[in-house]
């Protein structure tokens, strides 16, 4: 099994790891359109096959990290070599299907460690530079990244995927979730983008190919419509090249403060997702307090 120091360097050597688990690592030309990524038994060995036509490092070292993932889980192969003896992979929280999202979880969670993501985060403002920057010195894809981001950052902030106009994938922070009428995940994949700078980025397929980037300022309840109070929010989006999808970054300055609305029920229903670690666990008395 993998067990990584504490203290890992970044960019993690994911090739390294790979290798030194005696996974056989090659890139393949011959995985079509719709793969990144593969795994493959061989009798009681492994092999990982990246698509070589993947221009990201990023999202080719996210790929890798989603094939490792399916390997050291083991309890994905009955499912994985149920038909045959090769797993196409189409990382990066597109898939809806549990063992594919399993293996992005995992392939973040090693590629951006916890510590020293927080670290990154503390030295940057809240927004889609800090994405963007992290992103660099992670060497991480942008969507991925920005998931992460949103996952672990104290601040107030929403990572949101759309593609052709509707939310393929949205992550909220928990300052941002415990606001009341938010929600933790308040898009669902297939739910229409709200009316909003990234619907107008979104609905232009050259724009989002050229990786043209937009930002604004916005009240709350153009993204969260069932808050009882609005506040400012910082929206930023940007095209994801050919891949064709938009990735948009929400902050806020200020959001109201949850003690004050007691009488609001808070949203109890918890995450399918197993990977949704820490959420609503936070006692109120050690929460931070709101800016
Ligand atoms: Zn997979």
């Amino acid at each position: 099994m993998l067990h990584l120091r504490d203290g890992a360097s970044v960019p993690v050597d994911v090739v390294a790891i790979v290798e030194g688990l005696g996974i056989t690592l090659e890139g393949s030309t011959n995985l079509g359109s719709s793969a990144s990524g593969c795994l493959m038994r061989v009798g009681s060995a492994f092999g990982i096959l990246f698509n070589t036509s993947v221009a990201s490092l990023g999202y080719r070292r996210f790929t890798i990290g989603h094939e490792l993932g399916h390997h050291q889980m083991t309890h994905h192969r009955r499912t994985l070599f149920a038909t045959g003896q090769r797993h196409l992979s189409q990382p990066g929280f597109i898939s809806s299907r549990w063992h594919e999202l399993e293996a992005d979880h995992f392939a973040a969670e090693l590629l951006m460690p916890r510590d020293p993501f927080v670290a990154a985060l503390d030295r940057h403002a809240p927004g889609l530079d800090a994405v963007r920057e992290i992103a660099e010195e992670f060497e991480t894809s942008l969507t991925s990244t920005a998931i992460r981001f949103a996952k672990l950052s104290s601040e107030p902030v929403a990572a949101v995927v759309s593609q052709d106009r509707v939310v393929r994938f949205s992550w909220v922070s928990e300052a941002l979730g415990n606001v009341p009428g938010v929600g933790r995940i308040p898009m669902r994949p297939d739910d229409p983008v709200p009316s909003s700078a990234t619907l107008s980025l979104t609905s232009n397929p050259q724009k989002v190919r050229r990786a043209h980037r937009v930002a604004v300022n916005c009240r709350s309840d153009t993204w969260f419509p069932r808050t009882s109070t609005t506040f400012a929010l910082r929206e930023e989006a940007i095209g994801l090249g050919s891949y064709g999808r938009v990735l948009t970054i929400l902050t806020a300055d200020y959001v109201p403060d949850p003690d004050d609305y007691d009488s609001v029920p808070r949203r109890s229903s918890r995450s399918e997702d197993p990977w949704a670690e820490g959420w609503g666990t936070t006692p109120r008395s050690a929460r931070r307090s709101w800016r």
